[in-house]
């Protein structure tokens, strides 16, 4: 990797960031707290929240096995993702480099941004080509992103044509993980030490269970996540999701039921949906939702939501022409899709 100084925006290199009041105090014995202009009633909602997370990062760790220097949390991975755009790159200038069809989240943040966004066609079997990736490579692309596994696909991205990138490219290398859970293939987070311009994004939306508290993960060099402390709001991570989040870590066995259950409902009803004669290819999943292509996507789109059924549909999404998404719901919420599904002509 380049020097981390070369990289970042020139603005964000030379950036005092602003000291909150709850930075600056580091005692323990405090019990009166005067120094944020809060309302002394209300408890606990009064007091700001913990700027650092330092309590969910020592949970963390012991989960994942990520030194808490090494954690970010945002507001979702939507707020990392933004941040790796403001950090890295300059607005008409760079460029980011990524696999299509995946995530819509990086080009629209790409475009808000202002910065270039170059898309790297995936094969037919959503599979990326790393010559093709590394063309697409000039010396303004600051960040390569991988979605894997990836969405809307499914499938997990091959781990030999990451590893060509992150050993050919001298930027950051960024690897959306909201997946993982479900996937047999190994996180990225055990490659931290090795690669210093790889960030790996994780999310409580998924496995976790918890999109609705919003609470991203960014996993990456000290540097970065140092970096990444100064750019973000200090308040990013309310109290009420901290609070939460810290509960329901303390039950993570659950997790893993969920996905088991998840995982043996995708096996069920895929090779169900396979069979019926509509559907003309379900694509390999690792992940919690897989995408099928059918004879007339958009027919059965309007059919399944007059049974009251929300799917997704990717047809306008290149290379998933006639295709939808398909979340894995309960064993119930399965039967009743497959159930609609096979009254469908
Ligand atoms: C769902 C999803 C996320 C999660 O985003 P949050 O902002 O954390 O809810 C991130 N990346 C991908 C590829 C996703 O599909």
């Amino acid at each position: 990797m380049k020097d981390l100084k070369d990289l970042l925006r020139p603005n964000i290199a030379v950036l005092s960031p602003y000291t909150s009041a709850r930075d600056e105090y580091k005692g323990k014995e405090a019990h009166v707290f005067l120094d944020a202009n809060e309302n002394p009633f209300n408890q606990p909602l009064n007091r700001y929240p913990d700027p650092e997370q330092a309590e969910l990062k020592l949970k963390l760790q012991a989960i994942k096995g990520v030194a808490p220097q090494s954690i970010f949390f945002g507001n979702g991975s939507d707020e990392c993702i933004d941040l790796m755009f403001r950090m890295f790159c300059r607005p008409g200038i760079d460029n980011a480099v990524a696999i299509e069809p995946t995530y819509g989240m990086y080009g629209v943040t790409a475009a808000i941004n202002d910065v270039e966004y170059r898309r790297v066609l995936l094969d037919d079997d959503f599979q990326p080509d790393a010559d093709k990736l590394l063309a697409a490579i000039d010396s303004n692309t600051k960040l390569v992103f991988f979605c894997s596994p990836n969405n809307p696909s499914g499938n997990d991205i091959d781990h030999s044509v990451i590893d060509r990138v992150l050993d050919s490219f001298d930027g950051i290398v960024v690897i959306d993980e909201a997946y993982i859970d479900f996937t047999e293939m190994p996180s990225y987070t055990t490659k931290l030490s090795q690669y210093p311009g790889l960030v790996v994004l994780q999310t409580f939306s998924k496995a976790w269970g918890m999109a609705g508290i919003r609470l991203g993960l960014a996993f990456a060099s000290p540097e970065i996540i140092s970096v990444m402390n100064s750019v973000k709001y200090p308040y990013n991570v309310n109290v009420l999701t901290q609070r939460k989040a810290l509960e329901e870590v303390e039950q993570a066995e659950r997790v893993e039921v969920w996905v088991r259950d998840i995982v043996a409902e995708r096996k069920r009803i895929m090779p169900i949906v396979a069979a019926m004669p509509f559907c003309q290819r379900v694509f390999k999943s690792d992940a919690n939702f897989f995408l099928a292509r059918f004879d007339d996507a958009r027919a059965l789109y309007d059919y399944l939501s007059e049974c009251g059924i929300i799917v997704r549909n990717r047809s306008k999404i290149a290379l998933c022409g006639n295709t939808l998404r398909i979340t894995i719901g309960t064993r119930q919420e399965n039967d009743e899709l497959i159930d609609c599904m096979s009254r469908f002509k």
